[in-house]
């Protein structure tokens, strides 16, 4: 039986560090940084923006 590798987290040969760009939360007018590129005409969200309007659903 293979007896390795409980559970391999992170172990995979992800491409390195994600680029995080600075973008200004279009919500709480925060500073924050997204790991995409921020577009000029779509409203960006800082994390916690975006998880309360994912929460809220439609
Ligand atoms: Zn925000």
């Amino acid at each position: 039986m293979g007896y390795q590798d409980g559970g391999g987290f992170g172990s995979r040969g992800f491409g390195g560090p994600r680029e995080m760009h600075k973008a200004i939360c279009a919500e709480c007018k925060k500073e924050c940084e997204v790991p995409f590129k921020p577009k000029e005409d779509r409203p960006v969200y800082c994390k916690d923006c975006f998880s309360k309007r994912n929460n809220s659903g439609r």
